[in-house]
């Protein structure tokens, strides 16, 4: 495959020119992580190449972990925190991956549809077609704008096609049992992962609905455990479709911090859909917080709530699963779910 380079540098000169002071570097890599171009703000030819470096040895496990886990399919854009910089990685088509480098202190909202064209061009130079590498700014003042719009229908139309993977993420106070639920739920986990770099771990799981000819499937991100401070939370929780609320029955905090977490969580992503989970239940005789109190604060919020036990399993795929169901509901159409 013969790529035109010259075009999808001038595309990346563009893209720095519509991001001005916010852009740090960017980085396009083909599916086997191999980087294709970059650009950095730096006019410094040796800070420009020393950083580049150093990005693309941060960006690296990352790419390789979207490459080997989403080669069939697509994941769209996904955003991750260092302690230094966010990153945007955006799907380029089915052979790259465009990877946005900011500030550790930027707004990612307002730079996606900015990055989700550049990316959509770079598809398109990858494919050998006719394209434009100019890129007009995008003044997004409204929600309703054009291009979110456009881009809410796309997501649509890729869980109608069955290849869209929604966002999960988890909520609760610390050693409540997020990952063990994860863990239990995805079987076939990752041991090695980058937490340590990025705070985040990420795994995927399709929810298949036999009787139902059809399946779900979640890109689930898990926070590493010290990193719940708030700037990490707000792209973690970014752009989420679903999430669990989790507690523990054996410590009632856990419980009473609940209704904090729903509040910033429904402040980023005001229309995901959540559950409520009082985990640990194998061990009834520390309980402290009984099912009814569970059932009453659910019903409080408006949601459905399922006790479990990470360590036995119990529950543990339902709790996924009502969330795939509703989904499915709210995506898909079908008659009788
Ligand atoms: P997180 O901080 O919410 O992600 O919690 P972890 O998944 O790391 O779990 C914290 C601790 O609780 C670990 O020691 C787990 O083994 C334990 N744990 C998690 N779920 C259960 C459960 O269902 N039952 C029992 N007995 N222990 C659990
Ligand atoms: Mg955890």
């Amino acid at each position: 495959m013969t790529v035109d380079r010259e075009k999808l540098h001038a595309l990346l000169m563009w893209y720095k020119e519509a991001l001005g002071d916010n852009l740090i570097a960017a980085i396009i890599a083909d599916r086997e992580g191999l980087i294709m171009d970059a650009i950095s703000s730096s006019v410094d030819k040796t800070v420009k190449e020393d950083l580049v470096g150093g990005l693309s040895a941060l960006v690296e496990p990352v790419l390789e972990r979207i490459t080997k886990e989403f080669s069939s399919g697509s994941f769209g854009t996904g955003t991750f925190d260092t302690d230094e910089y966010r990153l945007i990685f955006s799907e380029a088509g089915e052979h790259a991956v465009f990877v946005t480098v900011l500030d550790g202190l930027s707004m990612v909202d307002p730079i996606l549809p900015t990055a989700y064209l550049t990316a959509e061009k770079i598809a398109r130079i990858f494919d050998g077609r006719t394209v434009s590498p100019v890129i007009p700014k995008i003044i997004i003042e409204k929600q309703d704008s054009k291009i979110v719009r456009e881009i809410n229908k796309l997501k649509k139309i890729k869980s109608k096609g069955d290849e869209y993977a929604f966002k999960l993420i988890l909520g609760g106070d610390g050693a409540v049992g997020k990952t063990s639920m994860v863990h239990r739920f995805v079987e076939d986990t990752f041991q090695s992962d980058y937490k340590g770099t990025i705070g985040v771990s990420i795994m995927k799981k399709q929810c298949n609905f036999e009787g139902l000819g059809t399946s779900v499937r979640f890109v689930i991100w898990d926070l590493a455990g010290q990193t719940q401070f708030k700037r990490v939370r707000k792209s973690y929780l970014a752009n989420a479709e679903v999430g669990i609320l989790v507690y523990d029955v054996t410590r009632r905090e856990t419980y009473d911090n609940i209704t904090d977490w729903y509040e910033e969580i429904k402040k980023v992503c005001s229309k995901i859909s959540l559950i409520l989970v009082g985990n640990k239940i194998d061990l009834e005789d520390q309980r402290e917080v009984n099912m009814e109190e569970g059932q009453r604060l659910a019903d409080n919020l408006n949601i459905s709530y399922i006790e479990t036990s990470a360590k036995t399993g119990e529950n543990i795929n339902d709790s996924f699963e009502i969330l795939a169901l509703k989904m499915i509901k709210t995506y898909f159409t079908l008659d009788n779910v």
